[in-house]
């Protein structure tokens, strides 16, 4: 409304401030219904959004009922033989909650990839980190909440330690509030996957209003890689937070960054490709995140960005509603709960007695 507002002689100041009224409420209107089709699907969201209940982990619980039905039959140790011999690493778990379990046996796949598609037909319970629905792998809490994940300079033993990004990225929040960000869209991060080329070609033309740049990963081998530019310096993620709007898109599979995004309070655009880790589901678009469609042009991308710039007050709360949600059930007990939760219902559904082999390594809880 600033710039609705003209300098006017005093004399004719009522007659100034009537005509800047009625620009100001012819504004509000086109603006109002430029927007109304966003509007409308924010209001919808958030009036069916049925916010989880407070105990631990029940938030998630939906997607262990989910995972399992396929094997609601039971799994017999052939079937988890199956799974073995296609080359999976095969463990026991070394959990904080592992004297609260019954003996069980259970392939993880450590790779990024889920392993078992639907289109297989073969009911092999293979443990994954992220998948897609083509995909019947049963979701568990990535490694990275603890330790490892992608090792970039800034973070070279691995992003890791979800709780120790909780604390920094709260005091980050809480330095860059929403007020003061930058009312620009952020995002740092390697080529992992094309889709996120529209939002560097955006940054490129238009770096008022997006600044994305890629940066160089273990794969990287020329400027090709980072869309012919040079790779740019790594941007810690508490550092995103002196944005409003931050990107997150798919990698190889889901990109670890997306929690940590919503922490810094900022608005998150999520690309929407169908890859979760297991705490996706209970996320909504338009109550949590603004989703981008998979695939969206510049123009489309440009087009969010402007409806956020143009809604602030509207937006912010998705920001804060999404910060609240990784806040309130996102916390380590969630994750260790749903651990729990999720082994105890997959021992039920072993229909054999795993007994202890020779050829295992004991791995030990580390002093
Ligand atoms: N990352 C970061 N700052 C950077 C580049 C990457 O914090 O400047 C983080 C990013 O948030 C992600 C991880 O490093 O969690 C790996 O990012 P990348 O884009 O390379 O791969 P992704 O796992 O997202 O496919």
């Amino acid at each position: 409304h600033g710039d609705l507002k003209e300098t006017c002689d005093v004399s004719q100041r009522e007659k100034c401030s009537e005509e800047t009224d009625e620009r100001i409420t012819r504004y509000s209107r086109d603006t109002n219904e430029k927007w109304a089709h966003f509007i409308a699907k924010i209001d919808e969201a958030v009036s069916a959004y049925k916010p989880c209940a407070a105990d631990k982990c029940s938030c998630h619980y939906h997607l262990i009922k989910d995972d399992l039905f396929v094997f609601k039959d039971g799994i017999s140790k052939e079937t988890l033989q199956s799974a073995r011999e296609s080359t999976f690493h095969t463990s026991l778990n070394d959990l904080q909650v592992i004297d609260k379990l019954p003996d069980m046996e259970m392939v993880i796949n450590t790779r990024d990839w889920p392993q078992v598609p639907q289109s297989y037909g073969m009911k092999m319970p293979v443990f994954s980190f992220s998948k897609t629905e083509e995909y019947i792998d049963i979701t568990y809490p990535a490694w990275t909440f603890w330790e490892g994940g992608p090792a970039i300079s800034l973070y070279p033993t691995g992003l890791g330690r979800w709780d120790l990004h909780r604390a920094s990225l709260a005091a980050a929040s809480k330095k860059w509030q929403w007020q003061i960000k930058k009312t620009q869209a952020f995002f740092r991060g390697s080529r992992t996957s094309s889709e996120r080329d529209p939002l560097i070609y955006l940054s490129r033309d238009s770096p008022h209003l997006v600044n994305a740049q890629y940066t160089k990963n273990q794969a990287w081998k020329s400027d090709a890689d980072t869309l012919f530019a040079p790779p740019a310096s790594e941007v810690s993620l508490e550092d995103h937070c002196q944005y409003k709007y931050l990107f997150n898109y798919r990698g190889v599979a889901a990109s670890f960054r997306f929690k940590h995004l919503f922490l810094c309070g900022s608005l998150v655009f999520h690309s929407e490709d169908r890859w979760i880790e297991f705490f996706y589901p209970r996320m909504k678009p338009w109550v949590h995140y603004i989703p981008v469609r998979t695939g969206a042009s510049k123009n489309e991308i440009r087009e969010l960005l402007q409806f956020a710039q143009e809604n602030d007050p509207v937006v912010s709360q998705i920001a804060e509603r999404g910060q609240n949600f990784i806040k309130n059930h996102l916390r380590m007990k969630d994750v260790l709960c749903y651990w729990k939760k999720l082994l105890v219902s997959y021992a039920s559904l072993l229909n054999y007695q795993p007994l202890h082999e020779d050829k295992l390594v004991e791995i030990t809880k580390k002093s």
